[in-house]
């Protein structure tokens, strides 16, 4: 099979080890950098030129779109949709995906269960919002914050209402969250592929630290999970329309909530805390589903 992973670098841990594992397995693997790709979207005929060629015929993708460049990344994996190749995440999930707030609105509608969320750009009612989630302490978020940068945590009222009133004058959009404190810093990162929870691990921020990212200098470890919380990352991933995602889970005194689905979930986190093949195991799933043509995306939101 001929498999191109979209990626922006070849020497990224993540890529390089799905190329291995695609090799291992058989499969011609070719990392193409989807910012480099110019697409022509002519009627009936859509191609995609790369370093000044048309690009081969593939049978299946793998997107690895940076959080940076949703935009023309997605624009790129759905012109390999249009041209009938098969990915495992499409485009209209991985955009789906990018946004905290939808992806909060689709997890909800299931009925998954997720922390207490307010959601406001320039409400003057603050106390109003700090109270839909049951006041302070609560988590202050940026809705545009990825790896652990714009999560506040602010423990008293007073805090919450000064941090509120600063992100409003930034003009930004801001969730207002229920400080999940009995999770003491930890969370778990599920690593879904198809409907199977394949690793996971949980992550503990630094000591006296509330955030977990591993780039905030929290540490690993293999995580034993509970039939809950399996099934838990399991919905979420569907509900998202996604056949690869990393699900974080915080372990709350109501069960397993949500904080988010990750659509380009890092591989090296997973791999080296679990020990687990995780670049086979997405390597063989996608070979499979792209054979039967299965689109994972039924989502109308
Ligand atoms: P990012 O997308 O920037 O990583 P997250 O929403 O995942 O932001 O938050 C970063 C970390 O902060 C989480 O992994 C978790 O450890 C902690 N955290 C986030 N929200 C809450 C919350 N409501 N209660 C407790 N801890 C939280």
């Amino acid at each position: 099979m001929k498999i191109a992973i979209l990626s922006q670098d070849p020497r990224l841990y993540s890529t390089r080890r799905l190329r291995e594992a695609g090799e291992d397995q058989g499969h011609k693997v070719r990392v193409i950098n989807y910012l480099r790709c110019y697409m022509n979207i002519t009627s009936r005929n859509p191609t995609i030129v790369y370093n000044g060629r048309q690009l081969e015929n593939f049978d299946a993708i793998i997107p690895r779109i940076a959080v940076s460049r949703t935009f023309y990344g997605t624009a790129v994996v759905r012109q390999f949709e249009v041209m009938g190749v098969f990915s495992p995440n499409e485009s209209q999930a991985i955009s789906r995906s990018r946004d905290k707030l939808r992806c909060l609105q689709i997890l909800a509608r299931e009925g998954i269960g997720l922390p207490v969320t307010g959601f406001a750009h320039a409400t003057q009612d603050i106390d109003g919002l700090i109270e839909t989630v049951g006041g302070a302490p609560l988590v202050i978020k940026l809705l545009e914050g990825t790896q652990g940068l714009g999560v506040v945590l602010a423990e008293t009222k007073q805090a919450a209402r000064s941090v509120i009133e600063a992100f409003r004058g930034l003009d930004a959009n801001i969730l207002v969250q229920e400080f999940i404190e009995e999770a003491k810093g930890a969370d778990l990162r599920c690593f879904v592929v198809g409907d199977k929870v394949v690793a996971a691990m949980r992550r503990q921020g630094a000591p006296g630290e509330f955030r977990s990212n591993l780039h905030r200098g929290g540490s690993a470890r293999m995580a034993k999970l509970t039939p809950e919380e399996r099934e838990t990352a399991i919905r979420s991933a569907q509900a998202m329309g996604l056949q690869v995602a990393g699900v974080d889970l915080l372990r709350s005194n109501n069960g397993p909530v949500v904080m988010e689905v990750n659509s380009s979930p890092g591989l090296e986190g997973i791999e080296r805390s679990t020990e687990i093949d995780v670049a086979g195991r997405i390597i063989e799933f996608v070979a499979k589903a792209a054979k039967q043509g299965r689109s994972g995306d039924r989502i109308k939101y």
